[in-house]
């Protein structure tokens, strides 16, 4: 599953949750079966328009609520609904505009339409600014009696009541929170640097690969072709590559420098005990949550270690394992059959029974509407998501199938965060149905792995069982161990601008070098690591997203230990999961998870994982013996 690294990469739209997948587009027929409906949405883009219009009309009249929300629990419920309901209606807008911008990029009025949908939430925010604010004024026990005299605030607001309260400690003056508000053009300037040169101008190498064929090495064509077969290939491949990074490592310090420093300055003006807490603050993560989650990936590096002497000696290395020998897939796809869109919505219903009825019902109805945009087509956008962001109506998938072992992965993730969608909006008011990221993608990796596991339990011959656990391991290296490497990376980083010290390019290489030796086991034999692909940091875009690549670590880990209990416990186990699932947003995420019986604080989903990891590495020796 090598789309999986690429995969974490979620879009920020504004319509609404949306998880990314990733996948290679090429040319297919598309049939109307095949194709979405957005009619669903909106009749036509004049019924958009219209909807448009009224929404921002109802919208320019929020400040009438000004001043009023502390008169009565009836003033209270008003405001919050009419802002609710603008919201809702925006959200739809958003995920129309979207989905018809994806079908095809190249058609202006659609991205014109995508763009005005943005400028609509954004007035929704100004427009609501007040808000916080005002809720924080009126105090605990005067917000707590108000919830307790309406039943209908209680049931639709009472959360984001308590979570506005929540906020209280770090919201600021009037004064002081209009300058963080217009700091924030200036501290997202990193990555908009970081892009610059990344997609448009540094001067990629162009290298000649062992077939004569000649590649210009930008982002994605280095992507390809790491996995190449030659291993002399995949080494020109490195060398070119990180050798051109290597030339702005002291720009791109100073760039990311500055975002951390950015992310410390906002966390210490808010008033958090670092940049750690701050960013965690938003989903209520407890900080031990990291702390255990870098505690544990290293405790497990032995486990790690034991698939990278595996990967060696299945891809017939000679000497030392070196860096560019993780891309190329552990057992090659030749002789594995194809997956058309049915057969890949056949083979999901089947792993996926032991889910139970309620939720394979929901499937169903799912494969039978005309939600899914499937087949890749030119102009597309690429990859795959779900986009659950219309609450009225139902979830809206993209895919860009090929038939292969990924794309049937693929949909089975996607369908994943498709019944989650599904589940909480039949649970849960609008309000309390836009559920966590942290949460979201143990949904669909729990999928992917009771995919897996059937795929395995099903395959015809020996090969097939070894490719399809060979898949399931490689998922665990890139989502896993590499995301917790990039999260300790970035953990240190912060802690050495908040102790006041300098980061320079070449300080930064030299920890992300000390990290990836830890990690690949090179003390212990397992691999060799040249200096110059030190400069990896330099790469990763996420770097500049925040706190953000531990979740999908973490999500792993939760899915692991629940498609563990799922098998294991039957009914019992299954019936936490789905309610973790009909929960939606309605509390914090780490809340849910331990109510579902899961606790990402403690060792128990990490050993999940890592047991996991070992018993599909013993079926693969076993095996590899029995040649
Ligand atoms: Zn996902």
């Amino acid at each position: 599953m090598t789309r999986c690294a690429a995969r974490w990469f979620v879009l920020a739209l504004t319509a609404g949750p949306l998880f990314a997948a990733h996948a290679a587009a090429s040319a297919a027929e598309t049939g109307p079966s095949l194709t979405w409906d957005l009619s669903d949405l909106y009749a036509g883009t004049d019924a958009w328009s219209a909807a448009y219009t009224r929404t921002r009309a109802q919208v320019e009249q929020f400040d009438r609520f000004r001043g009023t929300v502390g008169n009565s629990a009836g003033d209270l419920l008003k405001a919050l609904s009419a802002i609710s309901d603008a919201r809702r209606e925006a959200a739809r807008l958003g995920v129309y505009a979207s989905l018809q911008g994806d079908e095809d990029l190249r058609v202006a009025p659609a991205q014109e339409r995508r763009q005005q949908a943005q400028t609509l939430a954004t007035l929704i925010d100004e427009k609501t600014a007040w808000l916080a604010p005002e809720i924080i004024a009126l105090g605990q026990a005067k917000v707590d009696s108000l919830i307790q005299s309406n039943a209908e605030l209680k049931r639709r607001f009472d959360f984001f009541l308590k979570d506005t309260l929540r906020g209280a400690p770090h919201t600021l003056g009037p004064e002081a929170e209009a300058v963080l508000a217009a700091s924030g053009d200036v501290l997202s300037q990193p990555s908009t640097v970081y892009h610059q040169l990344a997609d448009a101008e540094l001067p990629y190498p162009t290298i000649e690969l062992s077939n004569g064929q000649k590649v210009r090495l930008d982002s994605a064509a280095y992507e390809k072709h790491r996995t190449a077969a030659s291993r002399s290939d995949r080494k020109a491949v490195f060398d070119a590559f990180w050798g051109a990074w290597k030339g702005y490592q002291g720009t791109m310090g100073a760039n990311l420098a500055s975002q951390d420093i950015g992310d410390v300055f906002t966390a210490k003006t808010r008033r958090f005990n670092g940049a750690l807490e701050a960013a965690l603050f938003g989903d209520n993560i407890p900080p031990e949550i990291y702390r255990t989650l870098v505690a544990q990936a290293n405790a497990g590096l032995p486990t790690l270690h034991r698939y990278l002497r595996l990967r060696k000696r299945l891809l017939g290395i000679e000497g030392d394992l070196a860096y560019y020998d993780n891309y190329p897939t552990l057992i090659p796809a030749k002789s594995v059959p194809s997956f058309s869109v049915a057969e890949s919505e056949r083979l999901t219903l089947a792993a996926l029974a032991p889910m139970g009825e309620e939720y394979l019902a929901l499937l169903r109805r799912g494969f039978a509407g005309r939600w899914m945009s499937v087949m890749p087509r030119q102009g597309k956008r690429s990859g795959g998501y779900m986009n659950g962001g219309a609450y009225d109506v139902h979830p809206y998938l993209l895919l860009n199938h090929t038939d292969d072992y990924q794309s049937l992965s693929t949909l089975a993730h996607e369908w994943g965060h498709a019944v989650h969608t599904l589940l909480t909006t039949a649970n849960q008011p609008f309000e309390k149905a836009q559920y966590s990221p942290f949460i979201a993608e143990s949904a669909s990796i729990a999928n992917e792995m009771l995919l897996n596991d059937y795929m395995v339990d099903h395959a015809k011959t020996r090969y097939e069982k070894l490719f399809y656990l060979g898949q399931g391991l490689d998922a665990i290296r890139g989502s896993f161990f590499r995301q917790v490497m990039f999260a300790e990376f970035q953990l240190q980083m912060h802690q050495e601008v908040e102790q006041g010290l300098p980061l320079s390019g070449e300080h930064l290489t030299e920890n992300y070098c000390k990290l990836l030796k830890r990690y690949v086991g090179e003390a212990e034999g397992v691999m060799k690591i040249d200096p110059l692909y030190c400069t990896e940091w330099e790469f990763i875009p996420h770097f500049y997203l925040g706190f953000y690549v531990y979740q999908y670590a973490t999500s792993m880990a939760g899915a692991a230990q629940f498609s563990d209990a799922i098998l294991k416990e039957g009914a019992r186990a299954r019936d936490r999961f789905i309610n973790l699932l009909k929960a939606g947003g309605s509390d914090y995420a780490y809340e849910l998870y331990k109510r579902a019986g899961i606790d990402l604080a403690t060792p128990a989903p990490y050993q999940a994982l890592f047991a996991r990891m070992n018993r599909v590495m013993d079926q693969i020796e076993v095996l590899q013996q029995a040649r």
